[in-house]
């Protein structure tokens, strides 16, 4: 049951029917792990925050730089230094003190990420580095959590849902499915390198938190099997569809057998 201050504070999206007050509880009652406070991860949290994410999980070992500044914008210039995701937690919790909101100050690794992943209903990749890309696609995989994906650098964006191993989604592919092989450096240039426009960023981490609500929700249409491409120098959105491949190595027929034929090499 919402209480008033939830039935006011949350008035302008119950009232939709696509929402209403069952799918407000619904939000509230959700779990949902934020696995980077960056440029993606700043608007996710921000409007999680808002529209009433019950319990909201924020991991990121960084501190705040001021070359964070033109992107990152649940931060100030006076938390440059800072903890990110102490002061991501702060600032969710101040648009919303009603939530429920922890912090982690670590990196995701192999050693925590089956823990974290398993304690929540929804997992949002806000990264900016391959291999916790792949540790988070494969782990979700491996505990039957949806992944809402999302990557930014340049005037350039992709966002999709990967379901792989949840219920009703049989056939759609997992993350290593659409992105078979770690890219190298030079292939894919991170934002340090390459630039990022934040308006770009917050485009992405914004469509994120869409899904992110939209599978809370149950809606049935979501970015899963789509690869939603935006070019944002000529505002285009493009999609590429996506499918499971029988050769992959997380998800795969064949990845039982890759398993034994890695432990026969050695
Ligand atoms: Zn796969």
């Amino acid at each position: 049951m919402l209480n008033d201050e939830d039935l006011e504070r949350y008035a302008r999206q119950a009232i939709m029917p696509a929402i209403g007050e069952e799918g407000q509880e619904k939000l509230l009652a959700a779990r949902v792990l934020v696995v980077g406070a960056g440029g993606l991860g700043a608007p996710v949290i921000m409007y999680l925050a808002a529209a009433g994410i019950g319990n909201i999980t924020i991991i990121d070992h960084d501190d705040v730089s001021r070359t964070d500044l033109n992107r990152q914008v649940i931060y100030n210039d006076s938390d440059v230094g800072s903890s990110k995701s102490r002061r991501a937690a702060e600032a969710a919790s101040a648009i919303n003190p009603a939530i429920h909101v922890s912090q982690l100050n670590l990196r995701l690794s192999s050693g925590n990420a089956t823990q974290l992943i398993r304690a929540n209903d929804v997992i949002i990749d806000c990264t900016d580095n391959a291999n916790t890309r792949y540790l988070l696609g494969d782990t979700a995989h491996a505990c039957g959590r949806p992944l809402v994906f999302g990557g930014a650098v340049r005037m350039e964006g992709q966002v999709s849902v990967f379901q792989s191993s949840v219920k009703g989604h049989a056939g759609s592919p997992c993350y290593r499915c659409v992105f078979p092989a770690m890219p190298d450096a030079k292939q894919a240039p991170g934002c340090s390198e390459a630039g990022i426009l934040g308006a770009v960023a917050g485009l992405v981490g914004t469509l994120q938190a869409l899904e992110t609500i939209k599978i809370i929700l149950g809606k049935p249409r979501t970015l899963t099997g789509r690869l939603l491409l935006i070019e944002a120098a000529g505002s285009d959105f493009m999609e590429i569809q996506t499918t499971a491949r029988d050769d992959c190595s997380c998800c795969g027929v064949a990845s039982s057998a890759s398993l034994t034929d890695s432990f026969a090499d050695n």
